[in-house]
């Protein structure tokens, strides 16, 4: 099965892509996590990819999709994998149903994660509180700035994908194993 986890930043896609991939085998293809491994280990792409990601901005659309294709055609994604954060914009999505097609594959589902854009800064907020380890995009500031992206750029992706008759939305704001239980009855009900 392939599927793209959707919603806004720190709407709990990472939290969901890894309990996903704990029970049903699918692999977690953030696109967000291979650009930071990228930064940390200062490559071409990581040193592009910083300052825009630092501020809270997209990196272009070439750069995403190739690392994601060629993260997709290693052996563990051969039956699917779990997108998260990635498609970001139309020409992301448009790329991504282009190399399933090409290999014979297509996204079964998207689900998207709806949260209100108050509990997105407030969940920020708890973090920095907490003081555990930030990201360093994950400041009120930069959140804002990706929250005003994600309306811009990524937000019409629910219709492109309503349109594929692919969308299905949970509530994003209940208790983890809350949302955890509601995906999982949204996965149940996909055809093999
Ligand atoms: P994330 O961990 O998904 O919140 O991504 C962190 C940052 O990486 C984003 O704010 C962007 O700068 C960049 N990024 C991650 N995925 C994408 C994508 N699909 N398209 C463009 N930029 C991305």
């Amino acid at each position: 099965m392939n599927l793209v986890l959707f919603g806004p930043p720190g709407a709990g896609k990472g939290t969901q892509s890894k309990i996903l991939t704990e029970k049903r085998g699918l692999p977690q293809l953030s696109t967000g996590d291979m650009l930071r491994a990228e930064q940390q280990a200062g490559t071409p792409l990581g040193l592009a990819s910083k300052a825009l990601s630092d501020r809270g901005e997209l990196v272009p659309d070439e750069m995403v999709i190739d690392i994601i294709a060629k993260r997709y055609d290693q052996p563990d994604c051969a039956h699917g994998a779990v997108f998260d954060g990635f498609p970001r914009t139309i020409p992301q999505a448009q790329a991504l149903d282009k190399m399933l097609a090409e290999r014979g594959r297509r996204i079964d589902l998207v689900l998207e994660l709806k949260v209100d854009d108050a509990i997105l800064l407030s969940r920020v907020e708890a973090r920095i509180k907490a003081g555990g380890v930030l990201r360093s995009d994950d400041t009120p500031e930069t959140l804002a700035r990706r929250l005003a992206v994600y309306y811009k750029n990524t937000a019409p992706l629910i219709d492109f994908y309503r349109g594929q008759g692919k969308l299905k939305t949970v509530d994003g704001m209940a208790p983890v194993e809350a949302v955890t239980a509601q995906v999982a009855a949204v996965l149940d009900g996909v055809p093999a």
